[in-house]
């Protein structure tokens, strides 16, 4: 098959990441160039680094330029395997990030997997292990993927040491349709802290009863071990009862734990208003699956630069159109048409 051709600069590491699916499932090689040239540390970063390595390892890819900090790649994918895998990122970099790079390919797999990574498993700028498992999963659940993921242990940014393991079981997708959240069914806050004064949870709860009215039973302050930190987030969950989303906001040294707190309150109030189904990030994560399931469309908050750079690739490797229109009020629709 030819080679096709990509500039990373549209976005950030999702394009490649994207990419390196759509590579594995087509058996389309591709190269790369500029990969996340706008960031402020552009080019391959660990985390980017072992999708690679770990997507090459799962399809018997031939790499060029796999190396850290490298702005070009060329990747040329062979058959998938599915089997036993570990991968470790040796910073804290997203271990999700590599699990959503590599989980589509595992379930066109022609044997089960299970996969151990180690890394972040709860980083500013990426999915918490929560919002996957609460969010993310239970859609693809809903598609007829059978993916069960367990956190081993939690890993903060700077210090890493996270572990997830997740087993997969190959099926196809089926489409989705996601309209409409649906009503809400529950509500809850985690405050997880490790290796920090316990207060700091205190305090952003506090602070979240207070501003959006909730009573004590729907707030929980996780103290986890010390070897687990430093870190500290607030995980938002709100239950519908066709989606659930989760809201995150990570602890910062010099932050103070209100701040944190309304992060993640205001992303939410925004969500509550919008009537959208689905959230910011639940809307990029989503686009691939439904691609991959042949039809679908959900209605999401707004058309991030995340969700319409991440479309942009998913044209050049599948033969789809992908649509996203503004509907009234703070709300779009993404579908799909064949091209
Ligand atoms: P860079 O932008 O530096 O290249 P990156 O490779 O880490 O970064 P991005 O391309 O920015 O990755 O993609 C980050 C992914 O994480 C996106 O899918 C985004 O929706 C998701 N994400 C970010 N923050 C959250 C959050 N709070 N909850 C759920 N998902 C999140």
């Amino acid at each position: 098959m030819e080679e096709l051709h990509l500039d990373g600069s549209i976005g950030g590491g999702q394009i490649l990441r994207s990419a390196l699916s759509l590579s594995m499932i087509t058996g389309r090689p591709f190269s790369i160039i500029n990969i996340r040239a706008k960031r402020s540390r552009p080019g391959l970063l660990r985390q980017h680094l072992t999708a690679v390595q770990a997507a090459a390892a799962i399809c018997d890819a031939t790499l060029e330029g796999a190396e850290l900090g490298t702005l070009n790649l060329h990747f040329r994918p062979g058959a998938i395997k599915g089997g036993d895998y570990e991968f470790a990122i040796s910073t804290a970099g997203s271990c999700v990030l590599v699990l959503q790079t590599v989980l589509p390919a595992l379930l066109r797999a022609p044997a089960p997997s299970r996969l151990r990574l180690k890394g972040g498993t709860h980083n500013p700028a990426a999915p918490p292990v929560d919002f996957l498992q609460k969010a993310w999963l239970p859609l693809l659940r809903q598609m007829g993927a059978d993916v069960k993921l367990d956190l081993v242990r939690h890993g903060f940014a700077p210090a890493g040491g996270g572990e997830i393991t997740v087993a997969i079981q190959p099926g196809e997708l089926r489409p989705l349709v996601l309209d409409t959240r649906g009503p809400l069914i529950s509500q809850q806050a985690q405050a997880l802290v490790a290796g920090l004064p316990e207060s700091i949870g205190r305090r952003e709860l506090n602070q979240i009863a207070q501003r959006l009215n909730w009573s004590s039973d729907m707030l929980h302050n996780i103290l986890l071990s010390t070897a687990q930190g430093p870190g500290n987030v607030v995980l938002l969950e709100q239950r519908y009862e066709a989606v659930t989303e989760v809201f995150a906001a990570f602890g910062q040294s010099r932050v103070r734990a209100e701040h944190v707190a309304n992060q993640a309150v205001d992303e939410l109030l925004v969500f509550e208003r919008s009537g959208a189904a689905v959230g910011e990030h639940l809307a990029d994560q989503l686009l691939l699956p439904l691609v991959l399931a042949g039809s679908g469309r959900f209605t999401c908050l707004n058309a991030s630069e995340h969700l319409k750079s991440n479309a942009e690739v998913i044209q050049q490797f599948c033969p789809v159109r992908i649509l996203i229109e503004p509907l009234e009020g703070e709300c779009h629709q993404v579908r799909l048409e064949p091209r």
